[in-house]
């Protein structure tokens, strides 16, 4: 690989990408070896234990995924990112068998959007037309996220939208805390690749795990959060707005994404999403 650079910043995102997943090595050469070796940093990530998982072949090295280890890697150019999401998806997402899920799911939800996205928004699961679709938020609370993200002054392209898990829970439950723990290191391996500037957390499933908090949405919400260096603001989920459309609810969740819009440097449209 000519740039040497380049090559260290593919080799470090790959092996941390790889080891998320249990594998212990990946092939490379000695000219690779050495360029990931020098683009590691000397700071030692906390230990973690193994948790226990459905019974797998690479479940017993799944690592515990702290939410207070910055990410050190270089940021990947957008070609590389194109690159490391769809092969993630296509290698690791889609032929997935990692938890019970895979059994009814129809077809895995990688996520979609900007690869050089400011704005991360985190859901909980793929419902039915998601399931159906491969796509995140593309029913009714889909409707109304692109909605909140158009009253943002922004377009669904330019955000990058996901689940916490990528398949679909049966009859929309709330995914089992195994589930989660099973699919996550997808969703921080995607983080690590997009690096976004803000994280929101639609709903509050999604933010208990980043957060591993047991507190209600109601004492989250409005208030901002760290997550590996990357600020997290949580806010309700499209579905329950559209159960609970109060003034109050949405008044709520503009004033969350109005903090986002300013966190990240664009400015505020004048009117609110409706
Ligand atoms: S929910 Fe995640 S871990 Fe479970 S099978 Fe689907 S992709 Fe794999």
């Amino acid at each position: 690989m000519a740039d040497p650079d380049l090559a260290k910043r593919r080799l470090s995102l790959r092996l941390r990408g790889e080891s998320a997943f249990g594998l212990k090595s990946v092939a490379m050469d000695s000219k690779g070896l050495h360029a990931l070796q020098a683009a590691k940093q000397p700071a030692a990530r906390p230990k973690a234990s193994p948790p226990p998982l459905l019974a797998s072949t690479e479940a017993e090295s799944l690592p515990v995924e702290p939410n207070s280890t910055e990410f050190t890697d270089p940021v990947a150019s957008r070609p590389e990112k194109v690159s490391l999401l769809a092969n993630m998806d296509i290698s690791q997402v889609k032929p997935c068998v990692r938890c019970r899920l895979c059994k009814t799911r129809k077809n895995t939800v990688f996520g979609e959007g900007d690869p050089d996205a400011a704005i991360f928004f985190i859901g909980e699961g793929p419902g039915e037309n998601e399931d159906l679709q491969g796509r995140p938020f593309v029913g009714r609370a889909g409707e109304l996220l692109n909605k909140m993200i158009a009253g943002m002054g922004l377009r669904r392209e330019q955000v990058f939208i996901v689940n916490i898990v990528k398949c679909r829970p049966p009859d929309n439950r709330v995914p089992a805390p195994d589930e989660v723990e099973a699919c996550t290191p997808y969703l921080v391996k995607q983080l690590e690749i997009i690096r976004p500037k803000v994280i929101v957390t639609l709903g509050l499933p999604s933010a208990k795990y980043m957060l591993a908090s047991k507190l209600s949405m109601g004492k989250l919400r409005g208030q901002w959060h760290n997550w590996r260096g990357i600020k997290l603001m949580p806010t309700y989920h499209p579905a329950f707005l559209l159960r609970a459309y109060t003034e109050e609810n949405r008044a709520a969740v503009w004033s969350d994404l109005k903090k986002v819009l300013t966190e990240v440097g664009l400015p505020i449209p004048g009117k609110s999403a409706k």
